[in-house]
C-alpha cells in the first residue's frame, strides 16, 4: 500500500517524498488508518519499527485540516517520551514531516533552561512534545494550557514506567480533558500488566496494534552470546573492533563510571569514541549523539539512557559490554541496530554471574541465542590486575608465569597464562 492511500494532506506526502519514504512500513500500514479514524490505540511495536511517523503523520493531518479552516488555536496534541533525547528526535520528525504545513511545535525537557520552553509553549504550540519531570514541573506552575487538547500520546510507555514516571504521568493526565473528549495514541516495544493497566484506565475502547511476534527483538538483527570472563571483556571489545565491518558501535554498559572507564580505555588503543550517561550534560549528551550519528566518531558508549528511542542510522553492532538486567533492556538496546529493515548485529557479553539474566532473558523471548566464540581469542588469559596481585597459595607459579608473560596491555591475544578454564566457555 503507497502513502498516498493514507488520504494524508498532500503537504505531508511531499514531506514523505522527500526524506525518501517508499512504502509504510508494517506498524505505519496497520497504525495510520485507525488513527485516521480517529480510533485510540495500543501498538507493540519495537524501537526502529517507524513508529513515530505512524503516529505523527495522522496528526499532521488532523492539525493541517483545522489550518485549511482557520481553527487552529492552542496545544492539541501532546506527546510524552522518557528521555530528552528521544523528545528532540521525536521534535525533530515532527519538523521534517511537517516542513510544508506551518504547525509550531514545542519541545520541553529537563537540563537545559525553562525560559524559552515556555515561550514556545505559549506562543501556542499546537503540538508539545514532552518529558514528564519538567511537563510537571511547569504544569504544576500553571505555565501550561491543555484545555483544548484532543490527542495524547505515549511513547515508549513501558520505558517510562520502568523510569518511575508513572506518578507524574497519572497527574498529567489528570490535567487533560477526559478520555472520551480525546484521542489516546500508546506506543510500547513490551506489553506487561502494568501498561495494560494504563491502556485501560487512559484509553477509550482502544484497538490493538501488534506487529512482530509479543516482546521478540526485532527481526532484523543477528543476535550472540559470547560467553566471557569479567576481566576479559576490555579485551574481547579490542579484538571484535579489529573487525572493519564494525563501522558504527554501540557499545551499552550498566554504570556512568563503567561508561567512562571503557571511554578512557577504547581511546587509549586509539579508538575513536564518544560517551552518553546522564551524568554527562544535555549539550554533551547532544554532542556526543550527533557526533555519532554523522560518523565523526566509530564507538558510542553508553548506558541505558541511549537504549531508548534514539534514531540512529546505520549501527553496525550493539555490543552489551554489560549484561542488562532486564529483558525489556536487552531487546530496546538490540533495537538500535537493525532499524527500518536494515541488517544489524547484537552481541552480548555474559560471564558467569550473569548466566541468571541470560536465562531469564531467553525465557522471555522464547529463545535459546546462539553461543559463539572469537577465533583466536585467548579466553584462558588472566587480567593485568590479577597478574599484579597473585592470590598467596600459588605465588611461586604466578611468579614464574609472570616472567614468561610480561605484556600487560589487555590486547586481541593477551599473554597466555595457565589458568583455571573458564568453566562456561565452549
Ligand atoms: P522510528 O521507529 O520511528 O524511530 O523510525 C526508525 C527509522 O525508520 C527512522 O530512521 C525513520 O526515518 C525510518 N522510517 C520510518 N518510516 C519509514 C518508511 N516508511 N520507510 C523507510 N524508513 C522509514
Amino acid at each position: 500500500m503507497p502513502f498516498s492511500e493514507f488520504g494524508l494532506e498532500d503537504g505531508i506526502l511531499r514531506a514523505i517524498k522527500k526524506v525518501g519514504y517508499v512504502r509504510p512500513t508494517p506498524v505505519q500500514a496497520a497504525a495510520i488508518p485507525k488513527v485516521m479514524r480517529g480510533d485510540d490505540i495500543t501498538a507493540i511495536a519495537q524501537t526502529g519499527t517507524g513508529k513515530t511517523a505512524a503516529f505523527v503523520l495522522p496528526m499532521l493531518h488532523q492539525l493541517s485540516l483545522r489550518k485549511a479552516e482557520n481553527k487552529l488555536h492552542g496545544t492539541l496534541a501532546l506527546i510524552l517520551a522518557p528521555t530528552r533525547e528521544l523528545a528532540i528526535q521525536i521534535t525533530e520528525s515532527i519538523h521534517s514531516y511537517g516542513r510544508h504545513l506551518s504547525i509550531r511545535v514545542a519541545a520541553i525537557y529537563g537540563g537545559v533552561d525553562e525560559n524559552s520552553q515556555i515561550r514556545a509553549a505559549r506562543k501556542g504550540a499546537n503540538i508539545i512534545v514532552a518529558t514528564p519531570g519538567r511537563l510537571i514541573d511547569l504544569l504544576e506552575r500553571h505555565k501550561l494550557d491543555f484545555s483544548r487538547l484532543e490527542v495524547l500520546v505515549l511513547d515508549e510507555a513501558d520505558r517510562m514506567l520502568h523510569m518511575g514516571f508513572l506518578p507524574d504521568i497519572e497527574t498529567i493526565v489528570a490535567a487533560l480533558p477526559k478520555r472520551q473528549r480525546r484521542q489516546t495514541l500508546m506506543f510500547s516495544a513490551t506489553f506487561p500488566r502494568e501498561v495494560e493497566s494504563l491502556a485501560k484506565r487512559f484509553q477509550h475502547d482502544p484497538k490493538r496494534v501488534q506487529v512482530g511476534a509479543k516482546n521478540n527483538p526485532a527481526e532484523t538483527v543477528k543476535q550472540a552470546i559470547y560467553e566471557v570472563p569479567p576481566h576479559l571483556k576490555d579485551a574481547m571489545l579490542l579484538a571484535l573492533l579489529k573487525d572493519e565491518t564494525f563501522t558504527r558501535v554501540l557499545v551499552f554498559v550498566r554504570m556512568k563510571d563503567g561508561a567512562n572507564r571503557l571511554t578512557e580505555i577504547l581511546r587509549k588503543e586509539k579508538i575513536s569514541v564518544t560517551r552518553l550517561h546522564s551524568g554527562r550534560t544535555q549539550e554533551k549528551r547532544q554532542k556526543a549523539l550527533a557526533d555519532f550519528k554523522q560518523g565523526a566518531v566509530r564507538v558510542l558508549v553508553a548506558t541505558d539512557l541511549a537504549a531508548r528511542g534514539i534514531d540512529i542510522d546505520g549501527v553496525s553492532h550493539v555490543v552489551n559490554y554489560d549484561f542488562p538486567v532486564n529483558p525489556e533492556d536487552y531487546i530496546h538496546r538490540i533495537g538500535r541496530t537493525g532499524r527500518a529493515e536494515h541488517e544489524g548485529e547484537a552481541i552480548s557479553f555474559v560471564p558467569k554471574g550473569d548466566l541468571n539474566l541470560l536465562g531469564i532473558l531467553e525465557m522471555a523471548i522464547g529463545q535459546r541465542l546462539p553461543r559463539k566464540q572469537l577465533r583466536g581469542f585467548d579466553y584462558y588469559a588472566k587480567s593485568p590486575a590479577i597478574e599484579a596481585a597473585p592470590a598467596k597459595k600459588d605465588w611461586r607459579k604466578r611468579t614464574r608465569e609472570r616472567e614468561v608473560a610480561k605484556p600487560q596491555k589487555p590486547t586481541a591475544r593477551p599473554p597466555k597464562a595457565a589458568a583455571k578454564k573458564f568453566p562456561n566457555s565452549r
